[in-house]
Parts: structure tokens; C-alpha cells; sequence
């Protein structure tokens, strides 16, 4: 079997925000595995940039330090961490100021692909862009790459919106969810559309419903003022949650290509029916001993917002008319889990001797942790025992028969990354996406602020409030186990 990886051309990687949380966990460790892998190619660099003032030798120190400590088992490989410490080098800016722009504007190369990923504050993108575009860093082939929180209601995504395009084109900027780099998700659509098996079967006439969960195990950790400003329902649904919605419900794109697929997932969330307040609930985790409650971690004694969220929701189409969707999400769970279910009806008539209620087909889509798609199918329960009926999981990773070419070390933001490089944009969000999706949350958090909705508290452990399994267990279906 042959592995067919996409070269890359020569570039300038810009990280303003280079010293931060982000860069040091995720992007610097990134890239030195796509480095290792060969990825990087001969005159590939990357700069950081932020506000300390350092030299090319302190940087490289924060990106060694931060390999060391948030790197896979690669950070052994002392020559190709010494030879991927060379590519690095580092200007100080303040980028709400005026200094140190010439510096990096001769640092820049004209003639490689030159990206700017923005792993800052979201203030900082309208002057980040401004002044890329007013010492001529960047031009009309250069890509910026920007963060969430994209915005925090309509409104404001519209402002952030409105400020990148002012001095980048559409074509050039690149909006991160970084669930849309898993493996699975792309190999999500790999599945659906690239077999003659799943696509007739993908409608109100087979599927009953789908069920779409993101649980965490851990609190808000040290972002509590930020968490408690937004809460679940900005923090995942509205971006994390509703791409995967959007992945599984959208029509066939006629090629994979960015727009096509963009303008499929963006029709999905003009779908999108209101949700009816029945339909939602609202849960803030308690504490437990030794453990902080919700609002002892954002130290708001009287805060309201949601730890966690749980909704049914509806697809205005053909394809999905009464079929509904739920989601789900929260903080302090019983186990790290996402996962996507697309559960089959039962079928119309048996001929075998068993409730067949018991048994359904389902596809389970896996994003974390055990990345993987499955398919439960009905066998036979092998042995002489009688016509007995088993349910089992058909495995669609392959993950054997792929061997080592199924690279499952690579992390969603190196992934992403280097399509910025390639200059693909199908896995990234376009502004009027998040501006549709925002359209969509707005009136379900101000309805709720209007009604006054308190968060129910849910045990830590658990899965959520009761109220929760109660929305489904109304329409006579059960919430999958989360497992970890
Ligand atoms: P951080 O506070 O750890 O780092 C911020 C970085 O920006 C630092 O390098 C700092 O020096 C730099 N900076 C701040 N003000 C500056 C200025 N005026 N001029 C130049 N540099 C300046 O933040 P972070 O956690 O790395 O997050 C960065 C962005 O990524 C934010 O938008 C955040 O919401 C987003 N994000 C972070 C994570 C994560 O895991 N940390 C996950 C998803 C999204």
C-alpha cells in the first residue's frame, strides 16, 4: 500500500501568540512531529512573536521546553529536535503598537507561502491585520489562521468578521475548530461518501435518530472567568458540536472541495429549527468531596451559566423531516468521551424468534478517546446453541490492515496547519458559517436568559442532570453510555 501525502511548499509560519498556552501545547509539538515526518521542507521556518523580549535562542529554549513536556514519544529525537530548533526564530511585538513590525517584514520571505496564525486573544485580530497589511508582512496569497472564540453572539462575530476582511479576503482566512482535523471526521465523510452502502440509507426512512455527545472529565481549569462568561452552550455548541452536526446531516457536496463542502454544512444550519425551550436543558456540576462545585471553580457564588447542555433539535429538510438530533455536552462527566451515533430504525418485520427492539444498527463515529468508526451489526451468536441473534461492532478504521500509514499519533492541529500551508480550506469554518451558527444560539440563550432558566445541578461522575436522560426517555429512546 502506498502512502500519497500532499507535498508542501516552502513557507513562514508567523505565530503571534508564540509563548502562549496554545502554541507551546499544541502548535510547536505539532509541528515538530509534521518536521519529523517530513513535512517541513528546506526553507520552511517558523517565527513566533509576542510581546517578550527575546532572541531567536530564548524561543527556541520555550519551544524545546514545551516539546519536552507536551510531546509524544518523538521529543527523544535529539538531532531532529536540534535540526527542527534551527527552523525557529523569534520577534518581539506588542502588536497593539507600532514597533517591531520592520523587523519581521524583513524577516518574511516574499517568494514562500507565507501564514500568520493569530493564537491570541480575539481583541487582537483586527490589530494583528491591520498592520500585517499596513507594513506589507502580508499579501494577497498569505493566510491567516484564527482561533475561537469566534465571537461570542452574533453580533460580535460579525465585528470580528468585518475587521479580518477589511485587509484579507475570504479565501485567506482560516477559522480553526480543531475537531474538524480528527481523523475520524474526515474519514467520517470518507465512509459516507465514498461507499455505494451508507448514502440511501442516510434519511428519515432508515435513521431514527442521532445522538451527537462531548463529555469531558475535567472542570473549567484555569480559564473560570472566561468559561463563566460564556458557558457550555457558546463554549461547544455553537462551534464544536455544531460542525459535527453539520458533517453528518449536510447533502453529498458535488466534489470535496472547500466551498462545496462549506456551502452544504452552511445550508445544514439554516435548517436548523428553533429549539423549543422543552427541549433543552441546562446543568451546572455540584461538588463532591475533595472536588470544587462549578461555582467554586469560576469563584462566582451566584453564577447561572451551564456546565453543561443537553438539547433535542430539528433539521427542517426533506432528508431529516422528523428525525430528531441530540446533543449533548458537559464538564465533570463520567468519562472523556465524544462520540457521534447514527442509530437505524428497527425493523419493519422479523422473521426470528427475538424482540428485535434489542437489536439496532448502529454507527458510532469516535473522536476521542480511541478515534474510530464502527458499525453494529446483528450475526448470528456462533455455536451449535440455536438460532440465537448477537450484536457486534464492524470495525471501519482498519486500524490493522492500515498498519502504520494509519498515523494516529498526528494531532488535529498539525493536520490543520499544514493544510493552511497547502492552502485547503475544506476543514476550516467560513465566516458566514459561524455567523449562521450564531444566529441559531442567539435565541436560545436569550430565551433562556428571558424564562431565567437556573442550570439543574448534576452530580460529578455522572451523565448530566436528570432532566437530561428524561428527554430522551419521553420519546422512548435512551442516551448511549458514555464510556471512556
Ligand atoms: P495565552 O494567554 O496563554 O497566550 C497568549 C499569547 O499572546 C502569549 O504568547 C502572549 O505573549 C501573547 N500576547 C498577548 N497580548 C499580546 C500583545 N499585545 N502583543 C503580542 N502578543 C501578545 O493564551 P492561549 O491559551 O495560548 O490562547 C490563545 C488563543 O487561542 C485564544 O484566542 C484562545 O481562546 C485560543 N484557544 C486556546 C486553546 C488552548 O488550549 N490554550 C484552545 C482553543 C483556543
Amino acid at each position: 500500500m502506498v502512502s500519497r501525502v500532499i507535498p508542501v511548499k516552502p513557507f513562514d509560519l508567523v505565530i503571534f501568540g508564540g509563548t502562549g498556552d496554545l502554541a507551546r501545547r499544541k502548535i510547536l509539538p505539532g509541528l515538530f512531529r509534521r518536521f519529523r515526518a517530513g513535512q517541513m521542507p528546506a526553507g520552511a521556518r517558523v517565527i513566533g512573536c509576542a510581546r517578550t523580549a527575546m532572541d531567536d535562542a530564548g524561543f527556541r529554549d520555550i519551544a524545546r521546553a514545551a516539546i519536552a513536556e507536551f510531546g509524544g514519544p518523538e521529543r527523544s529525537d535529539a538531532a531532529g529536535l536540534a535540526a527542527f530548533l534551527d527552523r525557529l526564530a523569534y520577534v518581539p511585538i506588542d502588536v497593539t503598537g507600532e514597533d517591531g513590525w520592520r523587523d519581521l517584514a524583513a524577516l518574511v520571505r516574499a517568494d514562500v507561502v507565507r501564514a500568520f496564525y493569530f493564537s491570541v486573544a480575539p481583541r487582537l485580530f483586527g490589530p494583528i491585520a491591520e498592520r500585517l497589511h499596513l507594513h506589507a508582512i502580508a499579501d494577497d496569497d498569505s493566510r491567516i489562521v484564527v482561533e475561537k472564540p469566534f465571537g461570542r453572539d452574533l453580533r460580535s462575530a460579525q465585528e470580528l468578521n468585518a475587521a479580518l476582511a477589511a485587509h484579507f479576503g475570504e479565501g485567506q482566512i482560516y477559522r480553526i475548530d480543531h475537531y474538524l482535523g480528527k481523523e475520524t471526521v474526515q474519514n467520517l465523510m470518507a465512509v459516507r461518501f465514498g461507499n455505494v452502502l451508507f448514502e440511501p440509507l442516510w434519511n428519515n426512512h432508515y435513521i431514527d435518530h442521532i445522538q451527537i455527545t462531548v463529555a469531558e472529565t475535567v472542570g473549567v481549569g484555569g480559564r473560570g472567568s472566561y468559561y463563566d462568561g460564556a458557558g457550555a452552550m457558546r463554549d461547544m455548541v455553537q462551534n464544536h458540536l455544531m460542525q459535527l452536526l453539520c458533517l453528518i446531516a449536510m447533502e453529498p457536496p458535488a466534489r470535496f472541495e472547500a466551498d462545496a463542502v462549506r456551502d452544504e454544512k452552511l445550508k445544514v444550519i439554516r435548517a436548523l429549527q428553533p429549539v423549543d425551550p422543552q427541549d433543552i436543558v441546562f446543568g451546572q456540576y455540584s461538588g463532591a468531596p475533595g472536588s470544587p462545585s462549578y461555582r467554586d471553580d469560576v469563584e462566582n457564588p451566584a453564577s447561572t451559566s451551564e456546565s453543561f447542555v443537553a438539547l433535542r433539535c430539528r433539521i427542517g429538510n426533506w432528508r431529516w423531516a422528523g428525525v430528531p438530533f441530540y446533543l449533548r455536552t458537559g464538564k465533570k462527566m463520567k468519562a472523556r468521551s465524544s462520540e457521534i451515533a447514527v442509530v437505524f430504525q428497527k425493523l419493519g418485520h422479523t422473521i426470528f424468534d427475538e424482540d428485535m427492539a434489542r437489536h439496532r444498527n448502529i454507527l458510532s463515529i469516535r473522536l476521542q478517546p480511541n478515534e474510530g468508526i464502527d458499525l453494529q451489526v446483528t450475526i448470528k451468536d456462533p455455536g451449535p446453541g440455536g438460532m440465537r441473534l448477537l450484536d457486534v461492532p464492524l470495525d471501519l478504521t482498519f486500524a490493522e490492515a492500515l498498519g502504520d500509514q494509519g498515523e494516529p499519533a498526528a494531532d488535529a492541529y498539525e493536520r490543520l496547519i499544514m493544510d493552511v500551508i497547502r492552502g485547503d480550506q475544506t476543514l476550516f469554518m467560513r465566516g458566514d458559517e459561524v455567523e449562521a451558527a450564531w444566529a441559531w444560539t442567539d435565541p436560545v440563550i436569550a430565551g433562556r436568559e428571558e424564562r431565567g432558566d437556573r442550570p439543574q445541578p448534576y452530580d460529578q461522575g455522572s451523565a448530566g442532570p436528570d432532566d437530561a436522560l428524561m428527554l430522551m426517555h419521553r420519546d422512548g429512546r435512551r442516551w448511549r453510555d458514555i464510556k471512556g
